[in-house]
């Protein structure tokens, strides 16, 4: 069944030349039904403005505004791409802004109205940073209620990666400290146009009020920075760099000095960051 009464994807794409452009990570959802199941993943948007970045021919703008959304403020930095995104506009009067340029500039709270969510599916590279600066802010509560993003599945199954593991490190860190994350869907590589090498995932993280261990964001970011960056090295050689008594102040964190970071829990990182701060 149809989600809206707008043209079909690859109507839009032909329409307004909209070939995929490998320099800016074009690889376009055009199934609106998924497009549709990713904007539910969101939670219910009825209430809530939605920041898209990177909307592209409009596949998930158009699941966003079909499930609810009361508005959606969409950045997109290819021009060619705008046309698209006004017909859509204009098929839902009131309930999509437009900005075109790049979201690693641009600041959108001046268009947004609390509850916040953030929806995309976004290059990998801008991806990341993007979901750094969402996860760092200068205070918590963020303005955001929750991301939904998508990510090549293994940067997604490091987000939310449990101690032990490969992939644990300073992301699943940063994004289990302050909200719960989940890997919502998992997406071969046949569902984009054009199919990109490796297969996707949705990650869906939702803020929490405070965080779940008291620590103070700039220790415990230098801390995990430090330990992960020489991954293999036991944690007293990796923090040397923190003092004298780092062995000491690993133990009282109830650390192992010789433990490598990848099999320590938050719940310690935290304790450790305490512990510094004194
Ligand atoms: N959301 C669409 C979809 O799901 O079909 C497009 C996804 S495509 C993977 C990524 C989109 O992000 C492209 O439209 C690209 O032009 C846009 N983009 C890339 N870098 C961007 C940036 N720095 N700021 C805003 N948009 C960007």
């Amino acid at each position: 069944m149809a989600i809206d009464p707008l043209p079909p994807l690859r109507e839009v794409i032909a329409t307004h030349g909209l070939s995929a452009r490998k320099s800016l990570g074009q690889n376009f959802l055009l199934d609106l039904n998924l497009t549709a199941k990713i904007a539910r993943t969101a939670g219910d948007l009825r209430d809530c403005d939605v920041l898209e970045i990177g909307p592209g021919p409009g596949g998930l703008t158009r699941g966003l505004l079909a499930e609810g959304a009361r508005h959606v403020l969409a950045i997109e930095k290819d021009a060619r791409c705008i046309p698209a995104l006004e017909e859509i506009g204009a098929a839902y009067p009131g309930r999509l802004t437009i900005l075109e340029g790049d979201a690693l500039d641009i600041d959108p709270l001046a268009y947004l109205t609390p509850p916040i969510r953030i929806a995309a599916n976004l290059p990998y590279n801008v991806g990341t940073e993007l979901l750094v600066r969402w996860l760092t802010p200068p205070d918590w509560p963020p303005f955001w209620q929750s991301l939904t993003l998508m990510f090549q599945r293994e940067v997604a199954e490091r987000i939310v990666a449990q101690p032990g593991s490969k992939t644990y490190g300073r992301l699943a860190i940063l994004a289990q400290w302050r909200c719960d994350a989940q890997i919502a869907l998992s997406l071969p590589p046949q569902a984009f146009t054009p199919p990109p090498k490796v297969s996707s995932a949705v990650v869906h993280l939702s803020a929490l009020p405070e965080p779940r261990f008291p620590a103070d964001p700039k220790v415990l970011e230098r801390v995990v920075a430090m330990a992960f960056n020489q991954r293999r090295k036991m944690l007293r050689a990796a923090l040397k760099g923190l003092g004298p008594d780092i062995e000491d102040k690993l133990r009282a964190a109830g650390i192992d000095p010789t433990a490598r970071a990848e099999t320590v829990s938050l719940e310690a990182f935290c304790a450790l960051s305490r512990i510094l701060e004194r």
